[in-house]
């Protein structure tokens, strides 16, 4: 069955992959906001307790009055502890430090994998898209994250081991296919920081290409230092710099996103009409 016909809502997709510092939360906030430039209602789920995605949406992490954390445990609602990105022009829920007591508190729980997915039935017509910026772990977070989705947007770096790592993680999309979420489909991966001068990143894209052939994304993120910059002055990139060269392809990202939305028929819900 589709996940998003009238009766879904919004597209929910984790933009995830357990390798570290791999452009995860720089291609969440930044999708977010370029799909909020395409004037699309967005919701950004940060579910790593970094809290990088909250900060480089413009919210103090340390200054927010709820957070994910009480919603996983179902202490208020999404609706409660949604804050603004004026930035972005989407909304976040936040996270801080404090969601790392959410693994072991949510090990006791009923349900522990599906606590998310709940959650989100409170506002998934609020949005045409719920992103949900996962943690570098194949973690019970993690879970929660894939659990709720309907797809899974996965960054990477052209770089020697990528392949390697992404074996594992399509292996854990596949099982949480299989036991948990039967809508959760791969859209797509990303590749980001790429560096053209760089041959062996062309061999791999090269690669990439091949064993994954229309899941891999037209668009390609450059490595560049606008979009690093951007998250200490507490907004996304493509706000931040838009002329840039890491802005555009975020923009375009977005705009290939949409497209392949609706290339590929999914049905829309009544709000996302993309
Ligand atoms: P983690 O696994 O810790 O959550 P992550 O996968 O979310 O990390 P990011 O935090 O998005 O990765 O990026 C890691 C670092 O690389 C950050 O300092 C970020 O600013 C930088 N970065 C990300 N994308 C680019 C890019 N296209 N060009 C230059 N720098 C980038
Ligand atoms: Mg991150």
């Amino acid at each position: 069955m589709n996940s998003n016909n009238a009766a879904m809502g919004a597209y929910v997709f984790c933009i995830a992959n357990q390798k570290g510092g791999v452009g995860k939360t720089t291609t969440a906030v930044n999708l977010a906001a370029a799909l909020a430039a395409l004037k699309k209602d967005v919701l950004l789920i940060d579910l790593d307790p970094q809290g990088n995605a909250t900060m480089g949406s413009g919210v103090d992490k340390n200054a927010v009055e709820h957070n994910l954390y009480e919603v996983l445990l179902g202490e208020v609602s999404i609706k409660d502890a949604r804050l603004r990105s004026e930035t972005g022009g989407y909304d976040v829920l936040p996270s801080n430090r404090e969601l790392s007591g959410a693994e072991i508190d949510l090990v006791q729980m009923d349900q522990r994998e599906a606590r998310l997915k709940h959650a989100i039935d409170s506002v998934r017509f609020d949005y045409d898209f719920i992103l949900i910026d996962c943690p570098p772990t194949l973690s019970l977070l993690t879970l929660n994250g894939l659990a709720s989705a309907s797809g899974v947007i996965i960054p990477m770096q052209c770089e020697y081991f990528a392949l390697e790592g992404l074996s594992d993680l399509v292996n854990t999309i596949k099982r949480v296919y299989t036991n948990i979420n039967p809508n959760l489909q791969l859209i797509g991966l990303l590749r980001v920081m790429f560096d053209s001068r760089v041959t062996l990143q062309q061999q791999v894209s090269a690669q990439v290409e091949e064993h994954f052939g229309d899941r891999v994304f037209k668009t390609v993120v450059p490595r560049n230092v606008r979009l690093a910059e951007a998250p200490s002055h507490g907004m996304p990139g493509v706000v931040y710099d838009k002329n840039s060269r890491g802005a555009k392809a975020y923009l375009e990202f977005g705009r290939e996103l949409v497209r392949r939305m609706r290339r590929e028929g999914l049905k829309l819900s009544s709000r996302a009409r993309v």
